[in-house]
């Protein structure tokens, strides 16, 4: 056994007391995304601590292997064959949360729902949180899609956040030095988000429930939210709604093998009888031809992408 191979390094964590984490083998990715698809990925790995996940990094980077963070799926389409790499999750030190009653600031960890925050910002009677009423998500993975609602997203509501590479070790970050654009930041790819401070403001409990109320209320009436989905799988084309050009090219429940475009939002792929990425992305592909032909107009995902090659 050559130990200077990434995966036995990587094999070989599984047997280290000192590992500050948990290893799993060609773990099946249909376990860790809200499509409940995608094969399995070479190793799933949650590191615990930073010095886990540094430690994992550098066996990968060093030895040019591949690997990716994943929070909770949400936003991602894992192919059928897996990913030849290693995915991390972010475990026990990236779960903590805390408020600070002075400034109005909550300090969050990567791993940590961001539906949590929403609620616990409405038990404080702190406001700011709201439009992310139902988005579910890591705050690794809000940040990294800057995810929110067509008129407002978190990167507003960011002081600082932290990251960690292989090359630059923890880097910090003011809010306002990082790009927020539309479901993109300019958070380098190769960074990952350890944790952030986030700023709320003073609220009014009920006015904070009744905006809730309104957002819950309207997912509810228009989204499949009790569906295994990724949320909006395109991105918006300026001046449009992906999901009206979608339903004006006359696809509004159409089906491929498992998987059907939603007869409720039909910017919402669903998979509702053991779909396969490729019916997903069969009707990816359908929705983008027909768009494009009808309109001349190009739909971007929004989803993420893993283990597919170009
Ligand atoms: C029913 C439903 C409704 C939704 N509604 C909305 C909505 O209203 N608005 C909206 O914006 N989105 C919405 N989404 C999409 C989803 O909620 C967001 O994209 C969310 O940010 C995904 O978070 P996650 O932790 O699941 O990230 P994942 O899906 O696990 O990952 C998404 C991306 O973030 C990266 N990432 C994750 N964690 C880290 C980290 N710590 N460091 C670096 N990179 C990281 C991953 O590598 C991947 O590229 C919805 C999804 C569903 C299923």
């Amino acid at each position: 056994m050559s130990l200077s191979d990434p995966k036995n390094q990587i094999q070989l964590l599984r047997f280290d007391d000192d590992f500050d984490g948990e290893v799993r083998l060609e773990e099946p990715m249909s376990r860790h995304t809200f499509y409940r698809i995608g094969g399995p990925a070479f190793a799933w790995i949650q590191c615990d601590s930073i010095a886990s996940l540094s430690q994992v990094i550098s066996i990968c980077v060093k030895g040019n292997f591949p690997w990716c963070v994943v929070g909770m799926g949400a936003n991602l389409l894992v192919s059928d064959d897996g990913f030849e790499g290693v995915v991390i999750h972010l475990g026990r030190d990236f779960k903590k949360w805390d408020f600070n009653q002075c400034t109005f600031q909550f300090y969050v960890g990567s791993s940590v729902a961001f539906t949590r925050i929403v609620q616990q910002a409405f038990h404080l009677g702190v406001s700011g949180f709201e439009f992310g009423t139902g988005t579910p998500g890591t705050m690794g993975g809000i940040l990294t899609m800057n995810a929110g609602r067509p008129d407002d997203s978190i990167g507003s509501r960011v002081v600082s956040l932290r990251t960690y590479s292989a090359s630059d070790g923890i880097k910090t970050y003011r809010g306002e030095d990082i790009d927020w654009e539309y479901r993109h930041t300019s958070i380098p790819s190769d960074e990952v988000v350890l944790d952030c401070i986030l700023q709320a403001r003073a609220g009014d409990k009920q006015e904070i429930q009744e905006k809730m109320d309104k957002i819950l209320a309207h997912r509810k009436q228009v989204q499949p939210l009790s569906a295994h989905c990724c949320g909006s799988v395109f991105k918006n084309p300026e001046g449009h709604s992906a999901g009206k050009l979608i339903e004006s090219c006359g696809l509004k429940g159409k089906r491929i093998g498992g998987a059907q475009i939603s007869p409720k939002h039909a910017n919402f792929i669903v998979n509702d009888a053991n779909a396969s990425a490729k019916d997903v992305c069969a009707l990816i592909h359908l929705a983008q031809q027909k768009v494009h032909k009808r309109y001349n107009i190009e739909l971007h995902p929004e989803v993420r992408f893993l283990g597919f090659h170009e």
